[in-house]
């Protein structure tokens, strides 16, 4: 048995000493199955979260309105939640009201689709009233019951089918019919979803199996643009389902080769035509923190920068030129970002056609004396007090010319050297 779930097993031990039932649900169980790691393992129980909180020493009431508690146990924290059936449904999102039961079949029917609604009990017993199982072995992603029903009652379960259907599809079509045509009738309903939801199930898709595919299937199921803040790309991409089968061929596709998350954004961004400011608009209206946004976008800015420098270097024979234009493009996006597009580049083959040049960028990269203000041997209070010059524009364009020229070892990084270079700098040109 799976180590995960073999820690546990305590869990249910204890829970099943007190005469109350105690099942492993959904995700865990699902990935158990196919042996794919598993990242956290929920539990269901028929006892009441006061039940759990009394069995257990330490427990958090995480969502005890919904029956949730979160125990802890040799270092990991497990969700155990009380069997419970949900009936009305609030704007398409929410549970308003949930009831609590003791069948666990109930349970599992309220879970999303077939392969998430399967238990497992503590003695092996697979519970799987939907068919999960072999939905899960053929590669079919089908709601549990009503498809249109389910998607009224959460939209975002929509976009949840998709990411499935990238990870675990295998067959032509991975969506059930049923269920992928109530996704197409119901797929208005996104704009109910709270953008921070649907960012982060989209990244959740950059970092599946096949990024490329669930994005091909977002597009071609009308759910992207359907968002509430549409998300649109400058050629979509609207296809039938055999257009989408090379996709899914592709068994790990282009952007898997890449194992960073902002990196296959990056790359994402690029190979599917948007600038910086698209990409941006996108992580906007996903709520993506702005700290990242801006290092993925200053990644495809790089990117087009480069192209730019590339075209400007073939025009020319100069090889002066084209470090002077890559030392003052690196000094304009910093080490990281540039590392991050070498990075990029070197592992996504089909955006190097210039392999050696990005190895001379590197070179040229680790060999930068300095590349930042931060890595120069002075700063502005330096300059001031060597110069006795009080503050003003002069300042800000004499710390550039010294970066520029520190950085290409027209001067050598220190102190002494920097400041005499300075002298000379301001007597020559009136800063
Ligand atoms: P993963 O953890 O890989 O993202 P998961 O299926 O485990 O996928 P969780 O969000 O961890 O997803 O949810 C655990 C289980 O709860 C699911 O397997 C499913 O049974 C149920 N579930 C989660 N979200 C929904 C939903 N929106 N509608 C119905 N059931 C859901
Ligand atoms: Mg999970």
């Amino acid at each position: 048995t799976n180590p995960v779930l073999q820690a546990a097993l305590p869990l249910l031990s204890a829970l099943e000493q007190q005469h109350f039932e105690a099942v492993f649900v959904g995700g865990c169980v699902r990935d158990d199955r196919i042996g794919r790691p598993i990242t956290d393992v929920d539990i269901a129980t028929s006892a009441k979260p006061e039940d759990v909180c009394r069995i257990f020493p330490r427990t958090i009431p995480t969502g005890l309105k919904h029956g949730t508690v979160t125990v802890l146990l040799d270092g990991t924290t497990y969700e155990v939640t009380t069997y419970r059936k949900e009936s009305a449904y609030e704007a398409f999102r929410r549970p308003a009201e949930v009831e609590f039961i003791t069948e666990l079949t109930e349970d599992l029917r309220r879970r999303d689709f077939t392969i998430n609604a399967m238990a497992l009990r503590g003695d092996g017993k697979l519970i799987d009233p939907f068919g999960g199982l072999q939905d899960l072995q053929d590669g079919i992603i089908r709601c549990v019951g009503d498809a249109d029903a389910r998607f009224q009652e959460d939209a975002l379960r929509m976009l949840r089918g998709i990411r499935f259907a990238a990870q675990f599809g295998e067959s032509r079509e991975p969506i059930f019919p049923r269920t992928w045509e109530a996704m197409l009738r119901r797929r208005d309903l996104l704009r109910h979803v709270a953008m921070e939801r649907v960012g982060v199930e989209l990244d959740k898709m950059m970092m599946g199996k096949r990024p490329d595919y669930a994005f091909d299937l977002l597009i071609h199921s009308g759910l992207l643009q359907r968002t509430k803040e549409q998300l649109t790309l400058p050629d979509p991409a609207w296809g039938d389902w055999r257009a989408l089968i090379d996709s899914s061929r592709v068994n790990t596709g282009p952007l898997t080769l890449l194992s960073n998350p902002n990196e296959r954004w990056a790359a994402f961004g690029l190979t599917r035509g948007m600038d910086e400011h698209h990409m941006e608009s996108w992580f906007r209206a996903l709520r993506f923190a702005g700290r990242r946004s801006a290092q993925i976008c200053a990644v495809i800015s790089f990117h087009r920068h480069w192209l730019a420098s590339v075209e400007a270097a073939g025009a020319s024979d100069d090889s002066r030129l084209i470090d002077r234009l890559w030392m003052d493009q690196v000094i304009r996006f910093g080490r990281e970002t540039t590392q991050t597009w070498l990075n990029m580049v070197r592992e996504f083959e089909g955006m190097n056609p210039w392999g050696e040049l990005a190895e001379r960028l590197q070179i040229l990269l680790d060999q930068m004396p300095a590349a930042s203000l931060k890595e120069l041997a002075v700063n502005g209070n330096d300059l001031m007090r060597a110069l006795r010059r009080s503050p003003g524009v002069w300042l800000h364009t004499c710390l550039q010319q010294l970066l520029r020229d520190a950085a290409s070892a027209v001067v050598p990084n220190n102190k002494q050297s920097l400041l005499q270079h300075a002298e000379t700098l301001v007597s020559e040109e009136p800063l």
